[in-house]
């Protein structure tokens, strides 16, 4: 990686910036003879009738600059289905559609946060957050999700955390990357309190929402605790990682302020994409949970293979993800993942790119061929017998 003193004349807080371990993993992979099992994306095509509402809306002329916040059509969808999915009361005002969930974060962490903020993140949780607190001039704290209570947290723990003098926001994400684990509602219940007991922002990371095995979801938002902004994207949920659009529900003010730095920073999302996402979200749903049973139904392939060869980290409740614990090997995630692409062909997440408490784990993705899937688990497994 470059360092500051290499690279005279750049910015020291874009130089120092974490990079994710998995991209680390993928170019090392690319063009290679190999098997997928890093990279958190469905690997199913975008459903047809999405693609051709996007091509009539480019030969009817949506290829334009939008409002930066999102056109009026994708807006009321998102508002639509949200009133339609979980009886929420939200108007068009309370939302901002962005390039990707992952803007959608990053215009919330400029929006709500000053220089020396703290923001509390989950350890293991999405690398990205970590990079992008910092970039918006926070300081990012790890809060433990503990694989012996399911990876859920621990909510005194959270408390005490919360009472520091500098804490401006709790980040949450269920269903989660990379754990798999998703919250219940008594959980959630006291997160909301605790935010509202400590004024604090709550920022709810919902982008794996309909992907869930069974189990409820419990989200914070309408709970009553009026500063919870949710962060949400087609990307998972539709199988659109490469349209880009994802969208914020928050308080109005907040949404006026992510608006104007949306305009100076991405000015609006694509105005195709936009008319896709309308189509996914406005068009039969009955797409949504046949993905989420795939990805049920290879969970259910894998994790009686790793559980036998004592591997397991854990039991996946949603999302598309699964740990696996190479611990035993001795070997931090990163050099068991770059070991086994190199001895078996087989590319995996290095668990120390999600937080401190993963180093000696690799996450594999659910999100990848049946046949690939299981190829790739029996090579992991053949190679952690030795
Ligand atoms: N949040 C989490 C936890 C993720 O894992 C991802 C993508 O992997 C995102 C947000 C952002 O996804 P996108 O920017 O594609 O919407």
């Amino acid at each position: 990686m470059i360092s500051a003193r290499a690279a005279p004349g750049l910015s020291r807080r874009a130089v120092d910036l974490p990079r994710s371990g998995i991209r680390d993993v993928m170019e090392r992979a690319s063009g290679r003879d190999v098997i997928h099992l890093e990279v958190g994306e469905p690997d199913f095509p975008t459903p047809p009738h999405i693609v051709e509402a996007a091509a009539q809306a480019a030969r009817a002329g949506a290829t334009k600059y939008t409002p930066s916040h999102g056109t009026p059509g994708l807006r009321n969808a998102i508002a639509g289905r949200l009133t339609a999915d979980r009886g929420m009361p939200v108007g068009p005002e309370s939302i901002i559609a962005t390039p990707g969930g992952g803007t959608a974060l990053l215009l919330a962490w400029l929006a709500i946060l000053d220089p020396g903020d703290e923001v509390l993140i989950p350890d293991p949780g999405w690398p990205n957050t970590e990079a992008q607190v910092l970039l918006a001039g926070g300081i990012p704290v790890r809060y433990s999700l503990r694989r012996e209570s399911g990876f859920a947290p621990d909510l005194d723990a959270l408390g005490s955390l919360l009472a520091r003098p500098r804490v401006r926001a709790l980040y949450v994400n269920s269903p989660a990357n990379p754990t798999g684990a998703v919250f219940g509602a008594d959980t959630v219940g006291e997160i909301v309190r605790l935010c509202a007991h400590h004024g604090c922002w709550l920022v709810s990371d919902e982008c794996y929402e309909a992907i869930r095995f069974g189990v409820a979801l419990a989200s914070p938002l309408s709970r009553g605790w009026e500063r919870t902004i949710g962060a949400f994207s087609a990307s998972k949920t539709y199988a659109m990682t490469g349209w880009r659009i994802g969208w914020l529900v928050a308080p109005h003010e907040l949404v006026e302020v992510a608006t104007k730095l949306a305009e100076a920073v991405v000015s609006c999302p694509s105005a195709v994409s936009q008319a896709a996402a309308e189509a996914a979200l406005t068009g039969p749903q009955e797409i949504v949970s046949r993905m989420s049973a795939a990805y049920e139904r290879r969970r259910d392939l894998v994790v009686p293979r790793l559980e036998e060869a004592g591997l397991l980290a854990g039991t996946p409740q949603g999302a598309f993800y699964t740990l696996v614990d190479v611990c035993r090997s001795g070997m931090s995630g990163r050099a068991y993942a770059l070991d086994l692409l190199e001895r078996a062909a087989v590319a995996t997440a290095p668990g120390d790119t999600f937080g401190p408490s993963t180093t000696g784990f690799v996450r594999i993705s659910l999100a990848t061929r049946e046949d690939l899937l299981l190829e790739g688990v029996e090579r992991l497994v053949d190679h952690a017998a030795g």
